[in-house]
């Protein structure tokens, strides 16, 4: 780097980093010891240059890894071209988004919103489900995870996000996951939506069967309810684009963020024609929503996607991965759970330690509640990154130090 800034904090310690955003930011986050400053592919490196191992692409947006050469080369080709421009104007780009999601989007879901990240992409079908349905409620499923803007946190699960605020905007219901009949029970007259994610993320890597995800749609169809699926965190990763649609349903509505634009900020709501006809002008709208830079990100993500077979990838990676886990026989380990490379491991002892067990052997993991240790690894990942994952996870549960 050339820049006379990054020269100057490319000489910044992990100590000084931490330091400066303890003492300066809002403290809503338990922070890891260490301080990021430059990735690689499937690596990361630390401010004192130490490499780890990514097996969480920053909670799952950055299914290309770090520095995409072909993703890298398309933002700043488009830096040079048009950064910003309001939907109130055509874009050359954006149109071309839109006609690729076309391509990988069910059929019947032919219009989009689109917006800066995953909380916005809920509120956005919030808003449409209500307008469409001229009813207000929605019912959601325990440890569902929706986001925490206000609307967004009606419909999480998690006591400890919502009770600071009730009365939350949107009347909820939260039934159990994986019974059909608990949803159907909780439906009522006033009911506008169902909302769901089809392998819930931060609740602890749970998995919706098929045919809980069969019976939901025809329970919802048949009260005239919505079903909206949340696949902010399981888009692109579970082997397919979206995992409802490999499922064999067709929502009214679905959700998508987080992997799109490989970590670009970007939010997705896809619905029906007939959804869209019934949403007011002007009722919904987001000013950075849609900008020529973010729909270039997705779209190269995408074809990128596309071009090097990353469905299948994740497909095969993660049911390996899935299988030697499971083949470890650890007696420390509960349930191995997930689809593609969306992976949980259950433990009989809380996660925070083996978390900094693997980040001491340079594999950066996740959390997903105090149980469950999570994987989303960049969709790049090849065998060797495999390897190295399995043998550092073998090692902190057999308690090496
Ligand atoms: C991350 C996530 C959200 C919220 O997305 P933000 O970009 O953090 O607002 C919503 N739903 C699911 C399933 C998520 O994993």
């Amino acid at each position: 780097m050339t820049d006379l800034q990054t020269a100057d904090v490319s000489t910044w310690t992990t100590e000084h980093i931490l330091e400066l955003e303890r003492g300066k930011q809002i403290p809503l986050y338990a922070k890891r010891d260490i301080a990021l400053v430059r990735g690689e592919g499937s690596y990361l490196f630390d401010a004192d240059g130490r490499r780890y191992l990514d097996a969480m692409s920053n909670y799952g947006v950055a299914p290309l890894g770090h520095a995409h050469p072909r993703f890298t080369a398309a933002i700043v080709d488009q830096l040079g071209l048009l950064t910003t421009g309001h939907q109130s104007f055509g874009n050359d780009v954006r149109a071309a988004l839109l006609d690729e999601l076309s391509r990988i989007a069910p059929e019947g879901l032919s219009r989009s919103f689109l917006s800066n990240s995953g909380a916005e992409a809920v509120e956005a079908a919030l808003k449409f489900a209500q307008v469409a349905t001229g009813r207000k409620k929605i019912v959601a499923a325990r440890r569902g995870y929706h986001g925490r803007s206000l609307g967004a946190l009606s419909a999480t699960a998690d006591k400890k996000y919502r009770d600071p605020f009730e009365p939350l905007p949107i009347p909820s219901i939260h039934v159990g996951f994986n019974d059909p009949e608990v949803v159907a029970a909780a439906i009522d007259d006033e009911t506008a939506a169902v909302i769901l994610e089809p392998v819930q993320g931060e609740g602890g890597i749970h998995v919706a069967d098929d045919g809980y995800l069969v019976a939901v749609r025809e329970v919802t169809r048949r009260r005239g309810v919505l079903l909206i699926v949340d696949e902010i965190q399981s888009g692109f990763r579970t082997g397919a684009p979206f995992a409802s649609v490999a499922a064999g349903i067709v929502p009214d509505i679905i959700l998508t963020a987080k992997a799109l634009a490989n970590g670009f900020p970007i939010g997705l709501t896809l619905v029906t024609e007939e959804i869209s006809g019934s949403v007011p002008a002007g009722a919904h709208g987001s000013t950075f929503g849609g900008n020529p830079l973010a729909t270039r990100a997705a779209l190269e993500t995408l074809r990128i996607f596309r071009d090097d077979r990353l469905h299948d990838n994740a497909a095969a990676l993660g049911t390996q991965i899935m299988e030697r886990i499971e083949a470890l026989n650890s007696p420390a380990i509960r349930a191995v759970r997930g689809k593609g490379l969306m992976i949980g491991i259950e433990l009989k002892q809380k996660a925070t330690p083996v978390l900094r067990g693997l980040q001491e052997r340079g594999v950066l993991a996740l959390p997903a509640g105090n149980l469950v240790i999570r994987f989303l690894p960049p969709m790049i990942w090849g065998q060797a990154q495999a390897d190295e994952l399995l043998i550092a996870v073998e090692d902190v549960l057999s308690g090496n130090r």
